[in-house]
């Protein structure tokens, strides 16, 4: 029997393993699944627009929004405050179309609380030197900062087993041949229910 409603994928995994860039990738070929624009206090980065990358907020208009209980999970990294309309997941689920969140450990861990039956998938780097080399490669922090990104992501990487699957970014096209197949698989698992 088909299932009404749509499917949660969450797509996480430590700083520096490239979920930003398997997202992008893998939403070229999957029109049928929404994207959840995520809210944050971050300054929009070159070529970054608002309402198509993230919502720019103030910290103040971030801050109203936890107290409204506008959404679902929020995070802070590095300074900066990340989170996840509420509405818009709610609403486009029960549409019965897909939602996939892109987001860090912290935030994914209390998505699971409110979605236990969402598709929780940790993207994984083929290992921690070669994570340290892409965060070194994005030549914007200094050597200490480098040292506190690979501690925070030695922490994540133990979260790993409380996701649904771990996926390996060795290729950004093999990820996301990966997370096809898992989201196929997922279809057809909930709707023989
Ligand atoms: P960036 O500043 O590089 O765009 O994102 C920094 C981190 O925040 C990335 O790991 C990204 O996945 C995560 N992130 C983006 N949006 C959200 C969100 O809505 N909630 C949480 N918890 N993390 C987010």
């Amino acid at each position: 029997m088909k299932n009404d409603r749509g499917l949660l994928i969450v797509l996480s995994g430590p700083s520096g393993v490239g979920k930003g860039t398997v997202r992008k990738a893998f939403m070229q070929d999957e029109s049928d699944i929404q994207y959840s624009i995520s809210v944050t206090t971050r300054d929009p980065r070159e070529g970054e627009v608002n309402g198509v990358d993230y919502f720019f907020k103030t910290k103040e208009e971030f801050e109203r929004m936890i107290e409204n209980n506008k959404l679902l999970e929020y995070a802070q990294y590095v300074g900066n405050y990340y989170g996840t309309p509420v509405d818009y997941v709610k609403e486009t689920l029960e549409k019965g179309k897909d939602v996939l969140l892109e987001i860090e450990v912290q935030g994914a861990m209390q998505v699971r609380k409110h979605f236990p039956e969402g598709v929780f998938i940790f993207l994984m780097p083929p290992s921690l030197s070669e994570l340290r080399k892409r965060i070194t490669n994005r030549g914007t922090e200094t050597e200490d900062l480098i040292d506190n990104r690979m501690h925070i992501a030695k922490e994540e990487i133990e979260l790993m087993d409380e996701y649904d699957y771990v996926v390996e970014n060795d290729q950004v096209e093999l990820a996301c041949e990966r997370i096809h197949s898992i989201i196929t698989a997922e279809h057809l698992r909930r709707d023989r229910v």
